[in-house]
């Protein structure tokens, strides 16, 4: 089968197409020929070797496409069922091995290619919502990266609770984005200092939650926009990694909680994936929710797609298409 593989970590050209064995289905496992699978802003950090990985390896956690083999001999999958996944190591490849836990099945109602969208950016914003931080209607939240792919979700998934929403973004056309999506005002951190921007608009309240994936350029300022026992998720690190942090500043800051989180650790067992699947696909299929597929590529414009998303210049969600 074709995967795109790297045999080092590196810039975008370590990214090539190879010819591989098909892998097979474990007991617990599903074998599932995939119809696209998603680029998320995670492979860029398994590609570059900051996240380290066993050579040679085929790089994507996330897709959809179609049941072919089943592991176990009892199961809640069958043969040519639709499915969706996140985190399955080896997504942008013809065939996927995927741990049943880590499988929804694609609602009728659902296309395959916002089914692979959804997944890994869409179950991220609802635990960062749902389960990091509770924001109470009316409270201030600050969203990092606002038209980038979790960005999207998280404004729209804020916003229904009744939450207001500042996002920060580094373009005009992603400005306009981020406000269809719900924030009620977006700064341009790439301009103005968005800590100070904050202040303003909240008259010194400041913020309940800070959403911040940046981590580098943004993490000092993210302290200063949260307000007495405000919570700061720190899921990310587009910019860079957060240097050592002294713990005693978030005393001073006023009891702050800094939290770094992760999906994986948010879909444990077979059960929350479902419970947070079902929540998100409901809104999709409601129109509630809308998932913004922005680029398409072919399995051989893998390395593109990375330069694009690196560049900044995308937003929402780019997709390979694999097969059908
Ligand atoms: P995005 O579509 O949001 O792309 C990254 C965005 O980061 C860019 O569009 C850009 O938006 C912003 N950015 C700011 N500074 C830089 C920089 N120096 N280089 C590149 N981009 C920069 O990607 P994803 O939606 O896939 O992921 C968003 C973040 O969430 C990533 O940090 C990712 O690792 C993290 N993540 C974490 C998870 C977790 O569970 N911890 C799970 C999923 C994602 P702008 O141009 O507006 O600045």
């Amino acid at each position: 089968m074709r995967a795109a593989q790297i045999f080092q970590g590196g810039n975008a050209d370590v990214l090539t197409v190879s010819e591989i064995p098909t892998p097979e289905a474990s007991p617990g496992q599903l074998l599932v020929k995939t119809v696209w699978a998603g680029i998320n802003y995670i492979d860029i950090y398994q590609r570059s070797g900051k996240y380290p990985m066993d050579y040679p390896a085929t790089l994507g956690l996330e897709g959809s496409g179609e049941v072919v083999a089943v592991g176990s001999k009892e199961s809640n999958f069958k043969i040519g069922d639709r499915v969706c996944w996140a985190w399955a190591p080896g997504s942008y490849a013809e065939f996927t091995v995927v741990n049943e836990d880590k499988a929804f099945k694609v609602p009728n109602e659902v296309a395959m290619d916002v089914a692979a969208a959804a997944m890994l950016q869409g179950l991220t914003a609802h635990y960062l919502v749902n389960s990091v931080h509770k924001a109470q209607a009316g409270d201030f939240a600050l969203v990092h990266a606002a038209a980038g792919g979790v960005g999207l979700i998280l404004c729209q998934m804020l916003k229904a609770k009744g939450v207001r929403v500042i996002g920060t973004v580094s373009s005009a056309k992603k400005q306009e984005l981020a406000m269809a999506a719900g924030a009620e005002f977006v700064i341009r951190y790439d301009q103005e200092d968005f800590a100070k921007k904050v202040a303003e608009i909240t008259q010194d309240k400041r913020c309940q939650v800070v959403y911040d994936s940046v981590g580098a350029t943004t993490f000092e300022g993210s302290l200063n926009c949260l307000a007495i026992r405000g919570t700061l998720a720190l899921f990310g690190s587009s910019s860079g990694a957060v240097p050592p942090f002294d713990l005693q500043r978030l005393n001073a800051l006023g009891s702050l909680v800094v939290t770094r989180p992760s999906l994986a650790n948010f879909i444990q067992t077979a059960e929350e994936l479902n419970w947070r699947c079902g929540e998100m696909f409901s809104e999709i299929i409601s129109s509630r929710l809308e998932i913004d597929i922005s680029n398409r590529y072919e399995l051989a414009d893998a390395k593109q797609a990375h330069l694009d998303i690196e560049s900044r210049a995308t937003s929402g969600k780019l997709l390979l298409k694999i097969s059908g």
